[in-house]
């Protein structure tokens, strides 16, 4: 009989599964501490629980935990991005985000940023995890087991994490949400479901169904033009849901929950950073209150793009200001986000494991994999 793998399981589950080997109900909960808020990934490790039930739980269950394969630390900023092997010897990358010094935050916040699937069918044109193509959707315990690990590499507890790694976390919304409920349990890591931001490239049907759930998760739509067939351009997805369709959803979800939403835009040189698109911006803001988080594009010269791809250039420092203030003027929150990692290839949308994607790691030995590029010192 094969062994049932727990990580990735709710209390309720937990409960339940204990329930089926004949131990008492409350049992879930000491076993769902231990794994999520303590980290353990063996049974052995849970020094309060009885021998006899230990033994038990090794006979029918296991705790899947995935390897830390490679670390990068940016020598620049601290940026740190993991490269994670997961059961089936797929990889996965998470970065850990330490605020700017100058940051109010400094000491305090510290982000991590998490993948949810292996690649990305959405082939979004500016997007180096694109250019991977899609593998399979990420487990809940392949989704949590990023933020365990990367706690156990980090020297301060991990305060925030945002949904921006590689894949489109609707495309596997069960696995994302459950992630969520194990994540924000105060029994596990007890992030609060506000430091928790869950970022789409614009699934009109999931924004509203997480609005109708009434998630207390953050949400985030990669916007990057208000321009139907420039968006279409840069990102296939308008093709099933157009600007107005995610406006629209996105003006439903304010509604309902009373949360500002956050619109990502990426700035491109000459493509989406003129007059008027502030305009476009400003005239949004008066219909759907909301953040504007201004991402400076990052290069991902190391996939060799081509076409439309390899004609997109990241507007300078002064227009991408010049772009901010013209919406603060209007009194609209804008947020130029850093660029920490970029160095490293570490920064929004530069995730790709391009040497080891598909063939995966499982049978490698470790003394010799061929790391990705991006790894070497
Ligand atoms: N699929 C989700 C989450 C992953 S991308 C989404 O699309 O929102 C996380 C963020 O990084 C998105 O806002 C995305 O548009 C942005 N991004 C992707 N490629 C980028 C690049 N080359 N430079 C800057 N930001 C990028």
């Amino acid at each position: 009989m094969s062994r049932q793998n727990l990580k990735g399981m709710t209390v309720a589950e937990l409960q339940d599964f204990v329930l089926s080997i004949g131990e008492r109900k409350y049992r879930g909960g000491q076993v769902f501490s231990w794994m999520y808020a303590k980290g353990a990934s063996s049974f052995e490790e849970m020094s309060d629980i009885s021998k006899g039930f230990r033994d038990l739980l090794a006979k029918s269950a296991e705790i899947q935990t995935l390897e830390v394969v490679a670390a990068r630390r940016s020598p620049k900023d601290g940026t740190t991005k993991f490269l994670f092997c997961l059961a089936d010897g797929l990889v996965v990358e998470s970065v850990l985000i330490p605020p700017e010094r100058t940051s109010p935050d400094a000491g305090k916040r510290l982000t991590l940023c998490i993948s949810t699937q292996v690649g990305c069918p959405l082939d979004c044109k500016f997007c180096a995890t694109g250019t991977m193509g899609f593998t399979r959707n990420l487990t809940a315990g392949e989704i949590v087991d990023q933020v365990i690990q990367a706690q156990k590499h980090a020297s301060r507890r991990i305060t925030n994490v945002v949904y921006m790694g590689m894949g489109e976390p609707m495309l596997n919304y069960e696995n994302v949400i459950k992630s969520v409920d194990i994540l924000t349990d105060d029994r596990s890591l007890n992030i609060g479901a506000k430091h928790i931001t869950i970022s789409t490239a614009g699934y009109a049907d999931r924004i509203r169904r997480m609005a109708d759930e009434g998630r207390k998760v953050k949400l985030a739509l990669s916007l990057h033009s208000l321009d139907n067939e420039k968006r279409t351009r840069l990102m296939p997805i308008t093709k099933k849901f157009s600007v107005d369709e995610l406006l629209d959803a996105m003006e439903y979800y304010y509604r309902k929950t009373k949360r500002r939403p956050t619109f990502e835009y990426i700035m491109i040189d000459g493509f989406n950073d003129t007059a008027s698109d502030v305009k476009k911006m400003v005239q949004l803001s008066k219909r759907i209150p909301c953040k504007v988080n201004l991402i400076p594009f990052h290069s991902i010269e190391f996939t060799n793009p081509s076409g439309f791809a390899s004609t997109l250039k990241p507007s300078g420092r002064s227009r991408i200001d010049d772009f901010a203030n013209a919406l603060r003027r209007e009194n609209i929150t804008v947020m130029v986000r850093s660029s920490a990692g970029a160095d490293i290839n570490a920064a929004c949308g530069q995730l790709a494991v391009l040497a080891i994607g598909r063939e995966g790691l499982s049978q490698v030995p470790s003394s010799s994999r061929q790391l990705p590029a991006s790894y070497a010192t």
